[in-house]
C-alpha cells in the first residue's frame, strides 16, 4: 500500500472545518486503511484526514504506533472532563516541532467506524490526548493554537521555516 502525502502548515485545508461523513462505502474504507498505513508508516499515533488533505471528519490513532492497535473513529462527538494535564506533543503536519500542551485528562467518544459501527467509549491519558488533538484537525484547530506564549516565541523561526518551504513547494 502506498502513503499519501501529508499535508503541512501552513496548508490552508489545515484551517478548515472537515464536513460529516456520510456515505460509508468502500471509498471511505480504501481512505481509511490508507490513512492507518501512513500514520504508522510516519511513525505517528494519530492522523486526520485534513491532513491528507481530504477534508472529512475522520480520524485513525494508534496509542503505540503498531498497525495493530490502528482504528478510526469518523465523525466523533467528544466531551471533556478530569483535571487538565500538560504533555508534549508533536504533529505529523509540524515535522520537528515538539511543545507541551495542556488538555483534560479524560474524554467520552461517540463516533463509528468505517463500517459504520458504533465506538463508543471513555478513555484517559495519552488515549485522550491522541483523540483531543486528531479532533482539533476536524474543527481547523492546530496544537500551535494552545502552545504557551513562551512555546510560540522559541517555535517561531521554525514555523518561519515551514512558510517558507510550503512557499518553495508551490512555487
Ligand atoms: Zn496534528
Amino acid at each position: 500500500m502506498q502513503a499519501l502525502e501529508i499535508v503541512r502548515y501552513p496548508d490552508p485545508v489545515l484551517r478548515q472545518p472537515a464536513k460529516p461523513v456520510e456515505r460509508f462505502d468502500a471509498e471511505l474504507q480504501e481512505l481509511v486503511a490508507r490513512m492507518k498505513h501512513t500514520m504508522v508508516h510516519s511513525d505517528g499515533v494519530g492522523l486526520a484526514a485534513p491532513q491528507v488533505g481530504i477534508s472529512l471528519r475522520v480520524l485513525v490513532l494508534s496509542e503505540d504506533g503498531t498497525p495493530e492497535k490502528a482504528r478510526a473513529l469518523i465523525n466523533p462527538k467528544v466531551s471533556l472532563s478530569g483535571p487538565k494535564d500538560r504533555e508534549t506533543e508533536g504533529c505529523l503536519s509540524f515535522p520537528g516541532i515538539y511543545a507541551e500542551i495542556e488538555r483534560p485528562d479524560r474524554i467520552r467518544i461517540e463516533a463509528v467506524d468505517e463500517h459504520g459501527q458504533p465506538q463508543v467509549f471513555e478513555a484517559d491519558g495519552w488515549v485522550a490526548r491522541i483523540v483531543q488533538h486528531e479532533y482539533d484537525h476536524l474543527e481547523g484547530r492546530l496544537f500551535i493554537d494552545r502552545m504557551s506564549s513562551a512555546d510560540r516565541v522559541r517555535i517561531k523561526r521554525d514555523l518561519e521555516h515551514l512558510r517558507e518551504e510550503w512557499q518553495a513547494a508551490r512555487a
